[in-house]
């Protein structure tokens, strides 16, 4: 696509790209998907399914309303293993027994790290890895918990553009390093690491990765077992659709499950929850993980977009993700670049996720006025717009009328104070 082509051309392409969608009849099971809304942001928040309304308010009626506290048994109490598993199998590439639904993603990052630090047992490995443009969460987390056990961090100054590479990884890692956390998709340029390379490197070095897939879950395919990660951890209210605060993933590698220790004991991540005795002996296997009563109802909706992935596949997933992704850059490419905007993001399909994000000085007073007229991209501090493409419920006719209202606002000088834009 050049910059010379004509708006009209680039409709015409739009519509080509949804005719030929083996996905696009997906987008009919999500709510809101017939009207002129543009949702550019279903790496933040992903839209709700339509059967979510039946699937809560059946769980209200029948299994709540109708068991009571007879439910836990009956139901419940498995929930969190059996999404646990559904969501390794279909989205994770884990095999069974390594993956649980708990807490939400910064405190099941907390307990992984942790877990992790206590099944190191040399002691001269004093050092987290992790890089300057992780998110806020991870960086807090790990700046807490080095304070915590006495331990160093050791920075890797990521490229906002792009990300952490493996060479980058061999660099930072050592004899003295004992955990690297990092995320698999940028939450903010997107891109894509390599996450079996990296995985390998921190191997190499002798120590254990815990890898945030908060972008990658449900936008592209991830391998853990093939990679042998040791540890991971993610959002379900992103690509995985599982509403406002849904609970987050745990996996832990069957090989680290035997003797784990994390650092929450509640009753629930007992042997026997309900022997109530004295002390704490953690229960075997990805159970011993949980700490509290699992949030049941935050986990429902999920479901159903587990089924729809595992329906289509993660593959013809990943495959659509990157025809929207690519059909993004080219609409920046032709609109947004003339218009003085840079694209923050990996051009190589191959190393970024499902979103794109673009930069301009305009953007942070610009995007309020989008939201305005359902146009929602989300801003990202200094002054990028994200471009959220979520398979399975976006179009590129969608897609094409968010970033021409992008085009359009920057040509009719929609914003006010440009030059005039803090800076973080
Ligand atoms: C969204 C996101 C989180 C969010 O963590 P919560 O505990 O759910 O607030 C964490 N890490 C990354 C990389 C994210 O993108």
């Amino acid at each position: 696509m050049s910059a010379t082509e004509n708006p009209d051309a680039l409709w015409r392409r739009a519509l080509e790209l949804d005719a030929a969608d083996p996905l696009a009849a997906y987008r009919e099971h999500f709510i809101g998907t017939d009207t002129e809304l543009s949702y550019l942001d279903g790496n933040s928040l992903g839209r709700p399914l339509k059967r979510t309304v039946t699937d809560i308010s059946g769980f209200i009626q029948d299994s709540w309303g109708g068991r009571l506290i007879r439910g836990w048994d009956e139901e419940w109490l498995e929930l969190p293993q059996a999404i646990g598993e559904q969501l390794g199998r279909v989205v994770l590439g884990a095999a069974p027994g390594q993956t649980i639904i708990a807490d939400s993603t910064t405190v099941v990052l907390y307990k992984l790290i942790r877990a992790a630090l206590a099944a190191v047992t040399d002691p001269a490995r004093t050092e987290i890895v992790l890089d300057t443009d992780n998110f806020p969460t991870d960086r807090y987390l790990v700046e807490g918990i080095a304070r915590e056990e006495g331990l160093t961090l050791r920075w890797i100054d990521a490229d906002p553009a792009s990300g952490v590479s493996v060479d980058q990884v061999r660099a930072a890692t050592g004899p003295a390093t004992a955990v690297v956390l990092l995320s698999q998709i940028a939450y903010r340029s997107g891109f894509l690491a390599n996450l079996p390379g990296i995985t390998a490197a921190v191997h190499d070095a002798g120590a254990l990765v815990v890898w945030d897939l908060c972008h990658s879950a449900g936008s592209v395919e991830i391998g853990l077992d093939a990679a042998g990660a040791d540890f991971a951890a993610g959002c379900t209210y992103k690509y995985l659709n599982g509403g406002p605060g849904s609970p987050a993933f745990a996996y832990v590698n069957a090989r680290h499950l035997p003797g784990l220790r994390q650092p929450i004991w509640g009753w629930m991540g007992r042997k026997d929850a309900f022997e109530m005795a004295a002390g704490y002996e953690a229960a075997p296997g990805i159970r011993g993980f949980l700490s509290g009563t699992p949030a049941i109802f935050g986990m429902l909706a999920m479901r159903g977009t587990l089924d729809l992935l595992e329906e289509a596949g993660m593959a013809a997933v990943r495959a659509k993700s990157r025809l929207l992704t690519a059909f993004a850059v080219g609409l920046h490419d032709a609109w947004l670049a003339p218009a003085g905007v840079g694209l923050s993001t990996p051009r190589d399909p191959e190393l970024r996720g499902s979103h794109i994000t673009v930069d301009h000085p305009a953007f942070l007073d610009m995007t309020a006025a989008l939201w305005e007229q359902d146009v929602i991209p989300d801003f990202r501090a200094p002054q990028g717009i994200r471009i959220g493409l979520s398979p399975l419920s976006t179009s590129f006719a969608e897609l094409y009328r968010g970033v021409a209202a992008i085009r359009d606002r920057l040509e009719s000088g929609g914003f006010d104070k440009i030059g005039n834009v803090p800076v973080n």
